[in-house]
């Protein structure tokens, strides 16, 4: 199921370029981000997950009209599965580009998303890109790439599931322009759950609600707060209509904890909401 959309939102204003994903900017991070572009400098976003961080720059790459390279980061990670390597085809020894020096090669936004998930010597990689060098040398091939001027570099990370081996090194987190990421407002997350589902706006703010009252556990029984994207799911079910305690079972309850009781805590606010 693909809950992102392509299509413009119905009260969007009509220069919206309709190929542009919808995005709800909350404060001034477009901005920041059109003028980190224009200066060539990369940017680090940090927040909680399915907040909009993949949306947002979804958003800017399409509104700046450059293409992405989106890597989801893991603990397999290594440098060489960024930068390329020799493979085997037709009995030929062959180099591959790998995603970032795709990239740095054509141009664009690289995002590397969970960026602390990869294994160390990516950030080997990272360094001399994230400088006023802006260069990315291939030791296998023997080649130093210029960055082009429309080379971006976007890591995010999510500070809430960080532990002492999982974190970025103050030397490479000093090499971004950083941003942080929170659920939106409750309105603005209203209207980013009905634009999204297609539930209308005043049943999307009891889910608001909800969230907002659920996000207050967080730390005590929750490990994260509700997303704005299981949001959507919920509010996507209802809209198709499922009952609500069974959708909200589905995208709140299951999803967010495998404990019995409180499993059973989060079901009586549910009941308590609808
Ligand atoms: P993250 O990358 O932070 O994990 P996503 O960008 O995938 O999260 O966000 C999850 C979903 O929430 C998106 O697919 C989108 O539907 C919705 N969303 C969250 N914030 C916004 C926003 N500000 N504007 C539009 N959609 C949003």
């Amino acid at each position: 199921m693909s809950l992102s959309t392509l299509t413009k939102p119905a009260d969007a204003p009509s220069t919206v370029d309709a190929s542009v994903p919808y995005y709800q900017s909350v404060g001034n991070e477009c901005e920041m981000f059109e003028q980190a572009f224009a200066q060539r400098l990369p940017l680090l976003l940090k927040g909680p997950t399915g907040c909009g961080k993949t949306r947002f720059i979804s958003h800017m790459a399409a509104k700046l009209g450059k293409p992405l390279h989106t890597v989801s980061c893991h603990d397999d990670l290594t440098a060489a599965d960024l930068t390329g390597r020799y493979l085997l085809k037709g009995g030929e020894t062959q180099w591959v580009d790998g995603p970032l020096t795709r990239a740095v090669r054509e141009g664009g936004i690289c995002y590397l998303d969970e960026v602390v998930e990869a294994r160390k010597d990516v950030t080997v990689v990272l360094h001399p890109l994230t400088d006023d060098r802006r260069v990315l040398p291939l030791e296998r091939t023997g080649e130093l790439l210029e960055a082009p001027d429309d080379f971006m570099l976007v890591v995010s990370y999510n500070p809430g599931y960080q532990h002492i081996l999982k974190s970025l090194k103050p030397s490479t987190r000093q090499r971004f322009v950083a941003m942080s990421f929170d659920f939106p407002p409750p309105a603005v997350e209203r209207d980013i759950v009905a634009k999204e589902s297609g539930l209308p706006a005043e049943r999307c703010a009891a889910l608001v609600n909800l969230a907002a009252s659920l996000r207050g556990m967080k730390g005590q029984d929750l490990e994260e707060g509700i997303s704005t994207r299981l949001l959507i799911y919920c509010a996507t079910l209802i809209q198709a209509g499922m009952p609500i305690l069974d959708a909200a079972r589905a995208t709140i309850v299951e999803p967010l904890s495998d404990d019995a009781d409180v499993q059973e805590g989060l079901m009586e606010a549910v009941r308590a909401t609808f």
